[in-house]
Order: structure tokens, then C-alpha cells, then sequence
């Protein structure tokens, strides 16, 4: 799903992640490369613009703050603005009334019968409703039986018209359904309908026609993902024509490129309200755009660690820091401030592994034990605060007393004297935004 789009914008991102600031260049340069890389994924060229110019303008502001890294915060604007064009807030199906009506719309072979199953499965499963699904697709030659199938492998009921009655008419059966539910007493109605190759007026008035005789609560357009740049065309077509409440992208489990999912809410302006990932009835989930925005930019844990970040952040006392980081003058006070500080957001390695130029330390990372900040404490605690502000003065016996009073080993000791040494070059560097370590000026 979406991974050349994911390896592409991931891949814009390695530059910025090894900078300590960004320039405008530098900026631009990242949305040039998520912009070709978008266009090239099929997203809609409006859709490309409006995004390019939120990300640069957000991005600008960014670089010139200091809270956090440049980099990450432009990745993390790109994120936004990829939930922001993908939809935003989940919004939930509206099951208000009793019957609660539900339409399907779209081309055929969209996955709108397989989706009629999908989501009575869902609804009687996950929302604990009452569903009958009903067969206005005639055209098909062998959609009624597709629905009968699907609507027993979801354990749902099946309205559809006595096999060879004659062709039919939809709108009666859509009717007729609808009348069905209301004296059995289901919850929701789905309706399934009748698509084209291509958009045609027929269809397109047979959609409209059964609108208004089943009066939805919801018309979900469904859109096969692998569509391409049609996608805009064919929502266009079907939003002036039928109309729509919610999209269902389909098919989202094949090596499609992706640019349907990514342009029709911003075209529509209609959010995205389920994402079907494969043909069997379970390969279906509700769309939430952040989630989404997640996989495409392949980003696991960090962002959720960033706004760990941005919430845990003393700013005045990293304010603070970063001046004693630049100086030289930080201590080993200092330090436990700090260690706790990114205690408070989670695992060290993790964030670390958010921070610039971290890559020459990648080992010191590993060997830090998560558990260790308790013994760090007690150690920095039996310290003097001469032997606190210049661990050079640290000789054997000194660190023999220190062991004792701790109740750990001068081993520990030492390796901690070690890696304070360590991170506070790797401070001072990256603060310096990447400047040579071991410069004059180090120590108190
Ligand atoms: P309809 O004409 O809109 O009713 O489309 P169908 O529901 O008949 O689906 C057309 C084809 O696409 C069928 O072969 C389905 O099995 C397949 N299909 C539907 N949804 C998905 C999906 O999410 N992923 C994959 N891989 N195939 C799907």
C-alpha cells in the first residue's frame, strides 16, 4: 500500500535528518522531491498544489523556531498536512435512523458488492446492528448472486428480486427493500447499485432515482484505488450527479500508487470513511487519516514520540540546557535533568534515534539500559558538586567513595563518566549544529 509514494517522500526526508538546521534551500529542496513524488503517485495536480504550499509555509516558520529539530519538524508538517488532505477527524457512519439507509455508488468493478459485504459483516459484528442488504444491482449478470454469497458469508440478510422475474427495476427493489426492513425490523439498510464502465447518463439517473426513493442517511462512493488520475474525473461525475456523503476507497491492498485515496477528498471536499484492503469480507477497515498519513510516511512511533515532545517539554529548562550545552558548561546535574526529562517521553534509544547526527553514536545508544536512570541518580547524588561540575577531578578514590555511597561498583562509575563525556561533545556538537566535537571550551 502506497510504497513507492512511502520509499519517495521517506526518502526526501534523509537529507533534512542529518542536519542540525535547515536552510530555505534545504526546505525547498524536500518539497520539491515530495511533489514529484506525489504527482508521480497520480495525486490530483490541485491537490499537489495546495499541499506544497501549506507544507512550505508551515515549514518556514519551523525552521526559523528552535524548539525541537528543523528536520523532524518538517517531517512532522508533512504529516499533518497529509492527514489534512486525507480527512482529518474519522467521521462515523450515520445509523441515526431506523432503518438507517445506506447507498452504494461507483463504476462497475469498484468493489461495491464485495463492499455491501464487507460492511454488513462490519456493522452486525463491530456496531451490533441488524442488516439487510439489497440487490438493486441488475445490470450485472451475476451481481444478485454475488450479493446472496457475500450477504451469507457475512451472516447478513439478502433482499433481491425472485431469480427469473424478468429484468427488473431497481428502484422497485430498492423500495421494496426498504419496506421489507422497515416491517422486519432492521437496523440498516444497504443498498447495492448498478455501475458502467464508464460514467453514462443512465446509470447515473437509475443512482439518482433510487436516491429518492430510499431518501439514505449515507450515499458511500466507493473508488477503486488503482484508478489513477480517472479518480478525480469519476468523483467529480458522480458528486454532481448522484451525490455523495462518504467515500470507500477499494483495493487499497494492491501495489497501486495511490493517488486516488490521496486526491478525492480534497477534490469532493467528502472524507473518506472506510478503506477496503483485499477481497476477502475482513480486508476492510474504517479510514482514519492519520493513520494513513503514517503508513505513507512510514513513521511508526516517532511522531507519536515528537508530540510526546512537545507535551513532556520544559521549554525554559531545555532553553537553559541548550545554552550549557553550547557553552560547555554542562554538568552532570544537567545531565540527569536531561535523562529525566526524556524519561518522561519513553524509550531513550527511540528518542535519540530522532535526534541529528546520531548515527556515529548509534552504539553508545544501544548500551544504554533504559533502567538505568534510578542508579544514575544515586551515583550524581553522592557526588560533591565540585565532582558534579568537573568529572575530571574524578581519581580512583574518589570513585571508590562515590561506588560506596551509591551502593553500585566504581565500574559503573567509570562507564558513566564515559558516556557523560560522550554526550556532552554530542550535545555541544549538534547544538552547534554539527560542528567538529572536542573544540575548545569543554569543561568547567
Ligand atoms: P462492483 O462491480 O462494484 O460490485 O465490484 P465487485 O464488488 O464485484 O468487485 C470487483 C472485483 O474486485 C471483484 O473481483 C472483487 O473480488 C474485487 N475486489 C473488491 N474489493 C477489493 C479489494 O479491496 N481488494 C482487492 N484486491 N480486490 C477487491
Amino acid at each position: 500500500m502506497f510504497n513507492t509514494l512511502s520509499d519517495r517522500i521517506t526518502g526526501s526526508f534523509k537529507s533534512l535528518r542529518s542536519k542540525g538546521r535547515l536552510s530555505a534551500s534545504d526546505v525547498e529542496e524536500t518539497i520539491s522531491q515530495i511533489r514529484r513524488a506525489l504527482l508521480d503517485a497520480d495525486v490530483a495536480l490541485p491537490v499537489v498544489r495546495s499541499f506544497t504550499a501549506a507544507v512550505r509555509e508551515k515549514a518556514t516558520g519551523a525552521v526559523a523556531s528552535k524548539a525541537l529539530n528543523p528536520g523532524q519538524q518538517v517531517v512532522k508538517i508533512v504529516n499533518d498536512e497529509l492527514v489534512e488532505i486525507l480527512g482529518g477527524e474519522t467521521r462515523e457512519l450515520d445509523l441515526s435512523r431506523r432503518p438507517a439507509v445506506i447507498m452504494l455508488a461507483g463504476l462497475q468493478g469498484a468493489g461495491k458488492t464485495t463492499l455491501a459485504g464487507k460492511l454488513g459483516r462490519w456493522l452486525r459484528t463491530e456496531r451490533n446492528r441488524k442488516v439487510l442488504l439489497v440487490a438493486s444491482d441488475l445490470q450485472r449478470p451475476n451481481a444478485v448472486n454475488q450479493l446472496q454469497v457475500v450477504g451469507g458469508q457475512a451472516g447478513v440478510d439478502v433482499w433481491a428480486p425472485e431469480p427469473g422475474n424478468g429484468v427488473g427495476d431497481p428502484v422497485a427493489v430498492a423500495r421494496s427493500g426498504l419496506a421489507r426492513a422497515e416491517e422486519y425490523g432492521y437496523d440498516v439498510v444497504v443498498v447495492d447499485t448498478a455501475g458502467r464502465l464508464g460514467i453514462d447518463e443512465e446509470m447515473m439517473r437509475q443512482a439518482i432515482d433510487i436516491r429518492a426513493a430510499v431518501n439514505p442517511n449515507e450515499v458511500l462512493f466507493v473508488i477503486d484505488a488503482m484508478i489513477g488520475q480517472d479518480a478525480v474525473a469519476t468523483a467529480n461525475a458522480f458528486q454532481d450527479g448522484v451525490g455523495f456523503t462518504g467515500v470507500v476507497v477499494s483495493k487499497l491492498d494492491g501495489d497501486t500508487r495511490g493517488g486516488a485515496a490521496l486526491s478525492v477528498r480534497g477534490v469532493t471536499g467528502v472524507p473518506i470513511m472506510f478503506a477496503s484492503t483485499g477481497e476477502k469480507l475482513t480486508d476492510f477497515e474504517q479510514f482514519h487519516a492519520d493513520r494513513m498519513a503514517s503508513r505513507i510516511l512510514d513513521m511508526g512511533d516517532v511522531l507519536t514520540l515528537i508530540e510526546q515532545a512537545e507535551r513532556t517539554w520544559d521549554e525554559q529548562q531545555q532553553a537553559e540546557l541548550a545554552e550549557k550545552m553550547s557553552e560547555g558548561s554542562f554538568t552532570l546535574d544537567d545531565f540527569l535533568v536531561q535523562m529525566r526529562q526524556l524519561k518522561r517521553m519513553g524509550s531513550m534509544k527511540k528518542i535519540m534515534g530522532m535526534l541529528p547526527g546520531m548515527g556515529q553514536y548509534r552504539e553508545a545508544l544501544e548500551a544504554f539500559d533504559e533502567s538505568s536512570v534510578g542508579r544514575i541518580e544515586a551515583i550524581v547524588q553522592s557526588m560533591t558538586p565540585a565532582e558534579r561540575t568537573d568529572v575530571k577531578i574524578l581519581n580512583g578514590s574518589r570513585r571508590q567513595r562515590i561506588a560506596r555511597g551509591s551502593g553500585t561498583t566504581v565500574q559503573e562509575i567509570n562507564s558513566l563518566v564515559e558516556r557523560f563525556e560522550q554526550a556532552r561533545k554530542m550535545m555541544q556538537q549538534v547544538s552547534r549544529g554539527g560542528g567538529v566535537p572536542g573544540m575548545p571550551g569543554m569543561g568547567g
